[in-house]
């Protein structure tokens, strides 16, 4: 186990506790190859960082080191988590983002909404991504042109056999760059969960290996042409320019903020001919995602409900859990389906 895991690594293959066979040769002489995982919390990208790197530092030769931004730590929030490779001659000596990725991976195909998702991959880079089969965003035409489009159900390869989407991806990973020894990859992830949880280590080899073979090719995907722009905040707060602790420069509020991103494959769907409007849903919904409006003149109720606005909804599935008459149930989330159901809360705000 790499010694500074916790904080992120950056630890010289001369320093580790395991003899290293032959150095594995990198894909591009004479930089970093470099790769950066889009996620959420609760999808394992900091785990998967960490393994990643941990693997090809310990037992490939190589010198790497990972660190991870979150937005929170909830689960749910946003969570970037960078890989550095190199030789393990050259010191890495930067924890900078990486913003010119050779490799993106995408842990929730929510997150292809944002453009900062796809921002600085090169054109010669590889862009893998997590949806259903024949899922292929229209946001995906803002990839080079030249890159490389990988989609693998890591969600569905997940759920099945009982693992997360970080086993899966990187399987896909490992499959996509033949010099990443999936066998050493996998006895590190192996590892990795051997002390806390050993129950996983198969489902997660089981998820690995489907991972690593049932990932999808896409041709004919991107539309730009050469190296993806770079995204930073704007302004670019800087050593002189950051504003003075306390100061919330890109303040949000509750009615714009979208909480899709947070399901991870499971959403309630409202069945209004089994309801009988008790309310206990929205009693228990952390969200306030339930809309609800007036009765039916002369009916049995004064406020009816109307159905979920999936744009606050998390996919906790209290509410089908504490729903007495199985009006709201447990569906596996295809694309378009919540985009189908949604009811809006704030229709005049969003519609
Ligand atoms: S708990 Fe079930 S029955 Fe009650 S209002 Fe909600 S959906 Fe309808
Ligand atoms: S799953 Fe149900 S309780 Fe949870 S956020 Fe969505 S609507 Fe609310």
């Amino acid at each position: 186990m790499c010694p500074d895991a916790e904080s992120g690594c950056t630890v010289r293959a001369d320093r580790g506790e395991r003899v290293v066979n032959e150095a594995a040769a990198l894909p591009n002489a004479g930089r970093f190859f470099e790769i950066r995982f889009e996620s959420i919390g609760g999808l394992g990208a900091h785990a998967a960082g960490q393994v990643l790197a941990t693997a090809v530092v310990l037992r490939m030769g190589l010198n790497g080191a990972n660190f991870s931004s979150y937005g929170s730590e909830k689960k749910g929030s946003l969570v970037r988590s960078f890989v550095r490779l190199g030789p393990a001659e050259r010191p890495i000596r930067t924890s900078a983002p990486v913003e010119t990725p050779d490799v993106i991976v995408v842990f929730h195909a929510a997150l292809l909404r944002n453009p900062a998702t796809l921002a600085g991959l090169r054109k010669d880079g590889t862009f893998i991504y997590n949806a259903p089969p024949r899922l292929v965003p229209e946001e995906l035409a803002g990839l080079p042109r030249t890159a490389r489009v990988i989609r693998v159900d890591a969600l569905g390869i997940a759920v099945k056999e009982q693992s997360r989407p970080n086993a899966v991806l990187l399987g896909t990973l490992c499959g996509a760059f033949p010099f990443l020894s999936a066998e050493t990859i996998l006895e590190a992830l192996s590892e990795e969960f051997a002390g806390r949880h050993p129950e996983a280590v198969a489902s997660n080899e089981r998820a690995f290996r489907r991972g690593a073979k049932e990932f999808e090719v896409l041709e004919g995907v991107g539309r730009a042409e050469g190296d993806l722009p770079v995204v930073r905040p704007e302004p670019a707060w800087g050593y002189e320019t950051q504003p003075v602790g306390g100061i919330i420069p890109e303040p949000g509020n509750t009615a714009w903020n979208d909480l899709s991103a947070s399901r991870t494959g499971s959403l309630p769907v409202f069945n209004r001919e089994r309801c009988i409007h008790c309310g206990v849903c929205d009693l228990v919904c952390p969200d306030f995602c339930l809309v609800w409006d007036d009765g039916e003149k002369g009916g049995r109720f004064e406020r009816e409900l109307m159905g979920v606005d999936y744009r606050y909804c998390k996919g906790c599935l209290r509410c089908v859990e504490s729903c007495p008459a199985s009006a709201m149930t447990k569906k596996a989330e295809t694309p378009g389906l919540a985009d189908r159901l949604r009811v809006p809360l704030f229709p005049d705000l969003i519609g």
